[in-house]
């Protein structure tokens, strides 16, 4: 080899063909490590379909990682919450053995609903969000939504004329979350558009749905129209799984007993 001097190019990079054209063929994790793994092969002894199959693992876990992380931002979750994260004993009121179920997500390939209802704090959106990962890990289409900013997005695509179009992205849906029924009263409209999404995914695609009110005081949220109300809840409740809980709020143990204002969530109470 020649000696360096200070006017030599910079050695060149060896050319790596095979290199190449893994990172053609979209591998790029494969194309960085197939040497490495290769010299770690060779030293076990480990024979070649070992090697290729821990080459392919790498990949695909990659990907896995990666179409997690894009489904996790597509299902635009307020805040990440886990399962795991989860302190069942504060709250006994929530079976736990049934949300572990829930969690294996067979509720998804039948299409049925899941309903938590209760007060502010006892974890509605908590659950309902990592179930909602969970569902994201396993590959399928989520969307959170705070029910009020879905219906306002349906009810501007409806004034242009793009309602049809809205429903079917909607329809495309796995699993569709829908918190906070019952803060705030729906007008006429957005009434009968929480009944179109809800009739869209019927038997289709599963929702689970947070609310702090319980069922016979939807008629009195949904524009004070109980046939809505009726028909919303008979689909909702057909194929369902329901917790309704009166725990004590997280946010606030220490004022567990205390006295709440009116309307704010403790009709559950009454
Ligand atoms: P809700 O939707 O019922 O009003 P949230 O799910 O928003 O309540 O819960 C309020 C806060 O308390 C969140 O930060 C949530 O993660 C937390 N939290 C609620 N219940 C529990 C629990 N049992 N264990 C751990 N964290 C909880
Ligand atoms: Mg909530």
């Amino acid at each position: 080899m020649a000696a360096a001097t200070p006017f030599a190019p910079p050695p060149k990079r060896p050319a790596d063909p095979l290199g190449l054209q893994l990172k053609e063929l979209g591998l790029y994790v494969m194309a960085e490590r197939y040497q490495e793994l290769a010299e770690e092969a060779l030293k076990a002894k480990s024979p070649y379909a070992h090697y290729l199959a821990s080459l392919v693992s790498a990949q695909l876990a990659a990907r896995m990682d990666r179409s997690f992380r894009e489904r996790l931002a597509r299902a635009r979750f307020p805040v990440l919450k886990t399962l795991e994260e989860y302190d069942f004993s504060f709250q006994p009121g929530v079976d736990e053995r049934q949300v572990r179920t829930l969690a294996e997500l067979h509720f998804l390939e039948r299409a049925e609903n899941v309903l938590f209802i209760g007060p502010p704090g006892v974890g509605k959106t908590h659950l309902a969000t990592a179930l909602g990962v969970k569902a994201c890990a396993a590959r399928r289409r989520v969307a959170f939504y705070p029910i009020g900013d879905l219906l306002d997005q349906l009810a501007l695509a409806q004034a242009a004329g793009l309602l049809p179009a809205k429903l079917v992205e909607l329809s495309r849906l796995n699993l569709l979350i829908l918190d906070e029924l019952g803060y705030l009263a729906l007008d006429a409209t957005r009434a009968n558009l929480l009944f179109q999404v809800v009739s869209r995914l019927y038997e289709r695609s599963s929702i689970i749905l947070t609310t702090n009110r319980r069922f016979e005081a939807w008629g009195e949220i949904l524009a004070g129209d109980a046939v809505i109300a009726g028909a919303i809840l008979d689909r909702l409740l057909h194929h369902r799984h329901l917790f309704a809980t009166n725990g004590p709020s997280y946010r606030t143990p220490d004022l567990t007993g205390v006295q709440e204002p009116a309307g704010s969530g403790r009709e559950l109470n009454r």
